[in-house]
């Protein structure tokens, strides 16, 4: 299955589970503190825990981009807002299910 066939199938099944469904911006998800929203630099692929120079928040490099990629897609989010939601830009990045 293609990426594009998965998110068709994902946001079908969204909309029909009352489950928000959103993309979001996929830049910089392993760069940015889930903790503070500092921008901590480009990490090499074996580096796989953030460690927050400012904060000092660890976690995951994984789990950590992937709660930045919940607080973009919560962003999104308002009153009234439809469940499933098209990013303005129209970029294929990510979801928050
Ligand atoms: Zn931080």
């Amino acid at each position: 299955m293609g990426l594009a066939q998965f998110f068709t199938i994902l946001e079908y099944v969204c909309s029909q589970t009352d489950t928000y469904f959103a993309k979001v911006d996929k830049d910089y998800t392993s760069q940015i503190c889930p903790n503070c929203g500092i921008h901590t630099g480009k990490k090499e692929l074996d580096v796989r825990v953030h460690k927050c120079p400012e904060c000092g928040y660890e976690q995951d490099r994984d789990v950590a981009a992937s709660l930045v990629i919940k607080q973009r897609g919560l962003a999104q989010t308002a009153v009234g807002a439809p469940v499933v939601k098209q990013p303005s830009n129209g970029d294929l990045t990510g979801t928050l299910v």
